[in-house]
């Protein structure tokens, strides 16, 4: 079946009644979401830069610096500065820059862990202060992870923080027996398998919901496009009709409706076979299609009969747009059948008035088109 068809109804109205289809990644959340990231990115990062500088420069002076600090500052310091450098000279870069501050942010939040618990096992200093603050700290590495990677690498590389962190927590709980550090680390183990299943959860549900509206537009072409030859069915044709007569647009845009069928068919298939009429039928359709503008629809009325919806076509210029398809087809050499010729009936909606109405007129021009030698284009045109 003919993929992405750019002649689907759903395409054509969307070209011409509702504006263009986002491409994916270009939604306008999505340019806003990159737009707010890219700048405001960089003004967090530069602050950050600033705020480790001004922490590193007082620790050290207080004489209070750990071993894991004197790793992490600078390191965090280069990451913030150049990354906010980057941001503001190449945008492309924003992945790698968000990347790697979630990187230097891991690193030393797991420095400053360890060496913190470290110094309890060393010391047997058994306050919670310097745990509990780190705690409130920890769950904005799950979050980092779930904003910058795919659902199942942040679920991972969450499963790996965690790991680093609970292992400390379980040699505690088998050695320790202070109640309060027990209760931090009981704490601890249970509250950050919750963060990880939570935003888990939430990106399941966005991917689910994601590939529902993937699914509702693989269903919604399914129903609306001919599988033989890719364009608008008739269910299709009939949406885009009554959307154009229902809500007509303002100003009132003309519109030319074509039924077009091929001569002698019946023929073509008793003589060639049904596949060949079939071919017949996909060669006709692309023919048309590669002849109309972006503002005309083709779509299979039934059988070998197509209907062409033209905008902006005065009754003048839609016959004489008929009767040029009509001569590209029978100049068109079809594979083993040789000329293939087709009949066009031709009319204008009239405002207000039902599609179905003009339908029927176009048929009556169809008809007369027949009647008179097929072939040709005849018009019919209401008194508008
Ligand atoms: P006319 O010039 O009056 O239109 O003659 P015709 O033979 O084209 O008209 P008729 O309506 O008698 O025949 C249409 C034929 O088209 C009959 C039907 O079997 C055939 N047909 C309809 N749909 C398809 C299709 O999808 N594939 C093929 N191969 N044939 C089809
Ligand atoms: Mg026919
Ligand atoms: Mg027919």
């Amino acid at each position: 079946m003919p993929e992405g068809n750019s002649h689907s109804a759903e395409a054509w109205l969307s070209r011409n009644l509702v504006g263009p289809t986002p491409a994916q990644g270009t939604s306008p959340a999505d340019v806003l979401n990159r737009c707010f990231r890219l700048s405001v990115l960089p003004v967090v990062l530069a602050i950050s830069a600033v705020l480790v500088a001004v922490m590193w420069y007082r620790e050290e002076q207080l004489g209070l610096i750990t071993w894991a600090d004197r790793i992490g500052y600078p390191l965090l310091l280069m990451v913030t500065s150049v990354g906010a450098v980057l941001l503001k000279t190449r945008p492309a870069s924003l992945r790698a820059v968000m990347a790697m501050v979630f990187f230097a942010y891991v690193i030393h939040l797991l420095a400053v862990y360890y060496s913190e618990m470290a110094g309890r096992w060393l010391t047997g200093n058994s306050s919670s202060y310097e745990l509990t603050i780190l705690a409130l700290w920890l769950p904005l590495g799950y979050v980092g992870s779930f904003v910058f990677f795919s659902p199942r690498t942040a679920l991972l590389a969450s499963l790996g923080l965690f790991a680093a962190i609970a292992w400390p927590q379980l040699v505690l709980l088998a050695v320790v027996s202070d109640p309060v550090a027990r209760q931090v680390a009981i704490a601890i183990l249970i509250s950050q398998p919750v963060y990880i299943a939570s935003l888990w959860g939430e990106g399941m549900l966005k991917a689910h919901t994601k590939g529902m509206q993937d699914l509702a537009r693989s269903m919604t072409a399914a129903a609306t496009i001919d599988p033989l030859m890719g364009v608008a069915n008739r269910r299709a044709v009939v949406q885009v009709l009554e959307r154009l007569t229902q809500n007509p647009q303002d100003p009132v845009r003309p519109l030319a409706l074509m039924l077009l069928d091929v001569d002698r068919f019946k023929a073509i298939n008793d003589t060639h076979g049904h596949a060949v009429g079939d071919e017949v039928l996909v060669t006709l359709s692309r023919q048309v299609n590669a002849h109309l503008r972006s503002t005309d629809l083709l779509g299979r009325w039934g059988g070998e009969e197509f209907v062409i919806i033209a905008l902006d076509q005065t009754p003048a210029q839609a016959v004489e747009m008929a009767d040029r398809l009509r001569a590209v087809l029978e100049a068109t050499p079809f594979p083993q059948v040789g000329t293939v010729t087709v009949s066009i009936g031709v009319t204008g909606h009239i405002p207000g008035e039902r599609f179905d109405t003009a339908i029927n007129r176009a048929d009556d021009a169809l008809y007369k088109a027949k009647q008179q030698g097929r072939n040709r284009v005849e018009g019919l045109f209401g008194e508008a």
